[in-house]
C-alpha cells in the first residue's frame, strides 16, 4: 500500500484495556475543537507539534543550550526557557538531552507508518477479541485520514473502535460510522448553555449525531465523565439516563471519574488549566450515579 495521505499524530499507546473490548492498539489525533475544563490530553487541543519542558527532570546540563543552532534558549537566573520567535522546532534539543526533559509533541505520520504501528499487535487482537481505537484529541477533525485509516483497519479485518466528542459535520459522522464498529461517545453534560460554557461548543450537534447514529444502526457506548460541581447533578443525570435509555444503539454506558492528573501538563505546556479547584469525585458520588444510571435500564460500567 503507498498513499501519500498524512495525519497529525501524538500518540499510539499499546495494550490499551480501557478503550474498548479485549486487548488494543490507542491511536491518538492531534487537534479538538473543544476545550473541556477538565482536558487530561491538553496536548492533544492544537493540530501543531507542542514543546513539553520539565523543569522538574532538568539536571541543568546546558547540552541543549549548546546544541540549539538557532540560539533559542536561554537561561535566566538558572532558568531555561525557549524563545518561541526563534525555535524551529527541529527538536534538536531533546535529542541531545540525557533526562528526557524535552519533548516535542506530535508528528505527522503517513498511513502506511500508522498501519504498520497497529498491524504489530494483530495476534493480541486475535486472542482478546481486541482491536484498534482511534482518540485524539478529536479524530473527526482530520476525516479523511481517519476514513482511510479506518478502511485499513477494516481491509485487515481489526475490529474498529472510535472514541468522539460527536462534535462534526453530521454527513461525515455518518460516512465514519460505515467503517466504525464500536463508538465511544461521549456525553459530557445535557445543558447546552453549560455545555457551551465548560467545553467552548453547544451540545446541539453532538446530541443530533446521537441520535442520527444510533438511528444509522451503529453500537455505542456513552463515555460520562465525572467532573464534580459541572455535571453531576440530579438532572444532568437524570437527563443523560434518558436519552441513553431511548437510544436503540447504545449498549452500556461508562462513568468516568474525573482524576485532575494533568495539572503538571497544562503548567509545563505553559497552558491555562481551568479545573484547579475541581476535586476528585468520591467513591460514594460515583456509587450514586451509577444507580441512578442504572435505574434506566442501562449497562452501567465505572472506568473506560
Ligand atoms: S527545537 Fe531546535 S531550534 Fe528549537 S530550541 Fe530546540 S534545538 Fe533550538
Ligand atoms: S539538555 Fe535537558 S537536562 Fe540538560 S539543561 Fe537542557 S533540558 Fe536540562
Amino acid at each position: 500500500m503507498t498513499t501519500a495521505i498524512t495525519g497529525e499524530i501524538f500518540d499510539i499507546k499499546k495494550y490499551a484495556i480501557h478503550d474498548g473490548p479485549g486487548i488494543r492498539t490507542t491511536v491518538f489525533f492531534k487537534g479538538c475543537p473543544l476545550s473541556c475544563w477538565w482536558c487530561h490530553n491538553p496536548e492533544s487541543l492544537s493540530m501543531t507539534t507542542h514543546r513539553l519542558y520539565r523543569p522538574e527532570r532538568c539536571i541543568g546540563c546546558r547540552e541543549c543550550v549548546t546544541a540549539c543552532p538557532n540560539d533559542a534558549i536561554l537561561e535566566f537566573e538558572g532558568k531555561l526557557q525557549w524563545t518561541a520567535a526563534d525555535c524551529r522546532y527541529c527538536e534538536t534539543c531533546a535529542h541531545v538531552c540525557p533526562a528526557e526533559a524535552v519533548e516535542f509533541i506530535g508528528r505527522t505520520m503517513t498511513l502506511d507508518e500508522v498501519v504498520a504501528e497497529i498491524t504489530k499487535d494483530t495476534l493480541f487482537y486475535d486472542q482478546s477479541s481486541g482491536g484498534v481505537t482511534i482518540s485524539g484529541g478529536e479524530p473527526l477533525m482530520q476525516p479523511i485520514f481517519l476514513m482511510q485509516l479506518l478502511d485499513a483497519c477494516g481491509q485487515l479485518r481489526i475490529h474498529r473502535t472510535l472514541d468522539t466528542s460527536g462534535h462534526a459535520d453530521t454527513q461525515t459522522v455518518l460516512k465514519i460510522a460505515a467503517r466504525t464498529d464500536l463508538f465511544l461517545y461521549d456525553l459530557k453534560h445535557m445543558d447546552p448553555e453549560k455545555h457551551y460554557r465548560y467545553t467552548g461548543v453547544s451540545n446541539e450537534t453532538i446530541l443530533t449525531n446521537l441520535q442520527q447514529l444510533s438511528r444509522q444502526g451503529a453500537r455505542i457506548i456513552i463515555r460520562f465523565p465525572v467532573i464534580p460541581g459541572i455535571n453531576t447533578d440530579k438532572e444532568n443525570i437524570d437527563r443523560t439516563g434518558a436519552l441513553a435509555s431511548s437510544l436503540p444503539g447504545v449498549i452500556g454506558i461508562n462513568i468516568l471519574p474525573y482524576h485532575g492528573t494533568a495539572e503538571a501538563k497544562y503548567r509545563n505546556l505553559g497552558l491555562k488549566n481551568h479545573a484547579t479547584d475541581i476535586e476528585r469525585p468520591s467513591g460514594d458520588v460515583i456509587a450514586s450515579i451509577a444507580r441512578q444510571l442504572e435505574s434506566y435500564d442501562l449497562e452501567v460500567k465505572i472506568g473506560g
